[in-house]
């Protein structure tokens, strides 16, 4: 009796089969790429008709099925496609055994920019239509990718170390919020003390699950290829985009400390965007030892400010400029001999700002309060597809340059990205069902 398996001899005739039909499968993923691509109305999207041109030449059908084969299966290269496309069955069978040169695979991908955008919402569109984007609740994130030109710097791990000193600042805060409260008793409900010790301990909590990995998947409803290095001022523009892929008039959006500026969400909250935006942890107050604005509580009713000492601050100047109403409190006998001065104020009295339109983002500072397991809903919702995204990508995340072709290859990753998290969710019957309806 033989120890092992044997292979065929090389010698050997083989028999293959007729049909390129007999290779595929019929749960094969490749099936369900090829009938996306063929259910999309290309010419409507923006393809380039080269027929129509004059020049003989594949049809758009046939280039994008190969760029979503590739991007499925983490060949992003169209060198490595033209070549994958002479030998790999699946392909040979997607595009009826035609293998274009790697000139016209990435010259395809660079003049269609647009309209591979496009095709990328166009199955965002389709997970709604299935059911999957039900719940009107999105979370918007940012991460920095590597260009071609900037080969030498990984954001994650610093990425990682912000987030981890974010949540010190967070228990620092929440601490002296606490030393707040002990001050203030009258002011500060005990129900709000017990919330804040329990931030605490999630709080410490987070620093210990931000080491392990995440396994939640979510899809990706919209995205944005940006060469700026700051998220603020992106989160209106990510949330009408988000609120358009899931068809719905009313979101919740979670987002973390990057995005928070006041006009933006103030813009959310006019446009049914319902926001959960941490405070940035930015006073330079609190490295210096001082109280910061987080210690004065407001009270609505009277419209004043009440301090750390218990004194109540009143509204005094106001500043008014081009963006936004300011007004000032303060209390003007109070603060000269007050006892906690050298904790409060290096002037003589101590001011505290209030933009007229802050009642927006107390709103917010409530909302967080009473649902403090929205940050971390955010977390495992956006982080790992991005980590995910970055694993398929490879070291150098992005073969071309410009924002343009750079936006088309990640179109093509969250497609091929969310692609797989549908396979996952329903399976190739359900979405090949769908795909013919
Ligand atoms: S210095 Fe003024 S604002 Fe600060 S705690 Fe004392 S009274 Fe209150």
């Amino acid at each position: 009796m033989k120890r092992f398996i044997e292979g065929v001899s090389r010698d050997q005739a083989i028999l293959f089969p007729d049909h390129l039909e007999d290779f595929v499968g019929e749960d094969n993923p490749v099936r369900a790429v090829d009938a996306f691509v063929d259910a999309l109305d290309l010419f409507g999207l923006g393809f380039s008709d080269a027929a129509a041109t004059g020049r003989p030449g594949y049809h758009p059908s046939i280039l994008l099925k190969i760029y979503v084969y590739g991007y499925l299966n983490r060949i992003q290269s169209s060198r490595r496609l033209e070549l994958e496309a002479g030998r790999n069955v699946e392909l040979m069978w997607l595009t009826g055994r035609l293998a274009p040169d790697f000139k016209t695979i990435a010259d395809f991908r660079r003049d269609n920019s647009k309209a591979i955008r496009k095709v990328c919402s166009q199955f965002v569109a389709l997970c709604r239509q299935v059911g999957l984007l039900n719940s009107a609740v999105v979370a918007i994130d940012g991460s920095k990718f590597k260009a071609v030109n900037n080969r030498d710097k990984n954001f994650t791990p610093a990425k990682m170390k912000r987030r981890m000193a974010d949540i010190e600042t967070s228990i620092k805060l929440y601490l002296s919020k606490l030393d707040a409260a002990d001050r203030n008793e009258p002011a500060l409900p005990a129900a709000k003390v017990t919330r804040l010790q329990e931030r605490i301990i999630k709080l410490k909590e987070q620093m210990v699950e931000l080491k392990a990995i995440d396994v939640e998947h979510h899809l990706i409803i919209a995205h944005e290829v940006t060469s700026s290095g700051s998220d603020r001022g992106q989160l209106v523009k990510m949330a009408n985009k988000a609120r358009s892929a899931v068809g719905s008039k009313e979101i919740t959006v979670v987002a973390d400390r990057g995005y928070y500026g006041g006009e933006q969400l103030l813009e959310c909250a006019e446009n049914g965007i319902t926001t959960y935006v941490p405070k940035p942890l930015t006073s330079s107050g609190t490295k210096r030892g001082f109280f910061i604005k987080q210690d004065f509580i407001y009270d609505t009713k009277n419209d004043v400010y009440i301090c750390p000492a218990g004194e109540s601050l009143t509204k005094g100047a106001h500043r008014s400029d081009r963006q936004s109403d300011i007004n000032f409190y303060r209390h003007l006998t109070a603060c000269p001999n007050c006892h906690l001065k050298s904790r409060c104020t290096t002037e003589k009295l101590r001011r505290i700002r209030r933009w007229d339109q802050e009642d927006v983002l107390d709103d917010i500072e409530r909302r967080l309060e009473e649902k403090p397991e929205a940050m971390k809903i955010r977390r495992s919702t956006v982080e790992h597809p991005f980590g995910t995204l970055k694993a398929w990508m490879g070291y150098t995340h992005f073969l071309t340059r410009t924002r343009e072709k750079v936006a088309a290859e990640m179109s093509l990753h969250v497609l091929a990205y969310n692609f797989k998290r549908v396979l996952n969710i329903i399976g190739i019957g359900s979405l090949m069902t769908a795909l013919r309806a």
